[in-house]
């Protein structure tokens, strides 16, 4: 059915600015279409549609969805509807400072919003911000405490609990408590977890402090805490040697959702990203490597032929192979490693007996080996994401990949050492990014345009001999 031209015209208008919902004539801002597809583009437009839709709760929830804020200019009724607020705060907490004030201190409501999202207590009612249930609050986000009933911020209590869920709340402690040794520990215990660089704002009694650290290496696997504690601390080649013991070997997963924590590295000492997947990203990857200062990733070739990771069912060990750059042998009862094609940026060839070409593998192996003398600490990416756009402009993505995949493609399956972390290869992923900022990304390696499979087949190889190492290699899915 064809709609009519007046509100085929509109809905043109409103998908262009959802804004252009007030010029419309008063029967198409009744229309449910136009006004969805209105509030669908612009925030706030849900103001000029009828006061028939402010009352649809399909409409609304839209809106809100949209945007919290636009449950403000939804109808009275549903403000005080107590499922229908509860539903909507369950979506957007913050949409509880626009409910009817009656329902702010409605448990039911408040503690929907709050176990959502802990910042939503400033929107209680002062009844409730004094009630124990204040706790769900500063549990699901630890700075809500600055919301709570002034009494709150000296119960040592929920302030452990505001700590534990992030240790920046303890700035909303009553002064009494902002000393308190076990409160500081906690509070910086949990700064540390979420990014291993806070270690160097700590105060100078806990980076002085043995126990402490011996604790955060314990959490957190990341023995170059070390690096960020005191002179003397520095000095004990005991404590050290304890430190790596207790982080182990293998690939450590602490820090893979902080984009911030692997930039704070390379900016506090020696950090190298040793793996990194290029794909059609190649190019702008290349750039990037070159930019940073003391990174270095998959060595790259371009226009010369080298030897891969793979040949038939031989897989090119953690150590040197005994390709790279010895002439080919004839075929005649040679090692099967020799039975692969040679390969550059633009073609694959069979290598001629005799001829010679360097093997990629062994070149990185030797470069990761340099680094690791060199003191570095070597980092894993498994993404070649650096910035949102990379995804759209060059096809960036994980490479990450689930058993299920792996096997549709013939691939071989990601082991890790220390075990598979929640979610690998599946599903989306978030990011912190930089501010507080957080950012999802497909945790599903996209296809590689030549190849026609999942990206970063060579860089998992890397991830494999990576996890070999005998030291902790710390991964990250963004660089
Ligand atoms: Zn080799």
């Amino acid at each position: 059915m064809e709609l009519p031209a007046e509100k085929q015209k509109w809905l043109t208008e409103v998908k262009r600015n959802g804004q252009n919902l007030q010029k419309a004539p008063e029967h198409l801002k009744n229309d449910k279409d136009v006004v969805l597809a209105a509030v669908e583009e612009h925030r706030l437009a849900l103001q000029h549609a009828s006061e028939e839709l402010k009352k649809n709760k399909d409409v609304v929830t839209a809106a809100v969805e949209k945007d919290p804020r636009a449950f403000t200019f939804a109808s009275e009724e549903l403000k005080k509807d107590i499922s229908f607020v509860k539903t909507v705060v369950q979506l957007k907490p913050k949409a509880l400072e626009f409910a009817a004030d009656a329902l702010k201190q409605n448990k039911d409501v408040v503690m929907a919003a709050v176990q959502q999202n802990g910042e939503a207590l400033q929107y209680a009612a002062a009844a409730f911000k004094a009630e124990k249930e204040v706790m769900a609050a500063v549990q699901q986000n630890g700075e809500a405490l600055q919301y709570a009933a002034a009494a709150f911020s000296a119960e040592k209590e929920v302030v452990m609990a505001a700590v534990q869920q992030n240790g920046k709340a303890l700035q909303f402690a009553a002064a009494t408590l902002k000393t308190d040794k076990e409160l500081v520990q906690a509070a910086w215990l949990q700064r540390v977890l979420r990014d291993g660089t806070e270690m160097q704002h700590a105060p100078w009694i806990l980076r002085n402090n043995r126990e402490f650290l011996i604790k955060a290496v314990a959490a957190t696997r990341a023995p170059w805490l070390l690096k960020l504690s005191s002179e003397a601390l520095k000095q004990d080649k005991e404590l050290s040697e304890h430190l790596k013991a207790l982080a182990g070997t293998g690939l450590v997963f602490t820090y893979y959702h902080s984009f911030d924590c692997f930039h704070n590295m390379r900016e506090a000492f020696l950090a190298t990203g040793a793996s990194a997947p290029g794909g059609q990203a190649y190019e702008e990857v290349m750039k990037k490597l070159n930019e940073t200062s003391g990174g270095s990733a998959t060595v790259w070739f371009d226009k010369v032929h080298v030897w891969g990771f793979a040949a038939g069912h031989w897989r090119h060990p953690s150590t040197d192979c005994g390709r790279d750059m010895v002439p080919v042998p004839p075929p005649e009862g040679r090692d099967p490693m020799w039975e692969a094609m040679v390969e550059s940026r633009i073609e694959r060839l069979t290598p001629e007996v005799g001829s010679q070409h360097p093997c990629w593998c062994c070149r990185w192996l030797r470069v990761v080996k340099e680094k690791i003398e060199a003191g570095a600490v070597i980092c894993c990416v498994v993404s070649n994401i650096y910035d949102d756009s990379w995804v759209d402009d060059y096809g960036a993505g994980s490479s990450e990949v689930s058993d299920r995949v792996a096997e549709h493609y013939g691939l071989k399956r990601d082991r890790f050492r220390n075990g598979r972390p929640a979610g690998w290869g599946e599903g989306s992923i978030e990011i912190y990014e930089g501010r507080g900022r957080t950012h999802k990304y497909s945790r599903v390696a996209p296809m590689h345009p030549h190849t026609k499979l999942p990206l970063g087949e060579g860089c998992r190889w890397e991830r494999e001999a990576l996890d070999n190492l005998d030291c902790t290699v710390m991964a990250f899915f963004m660089p």
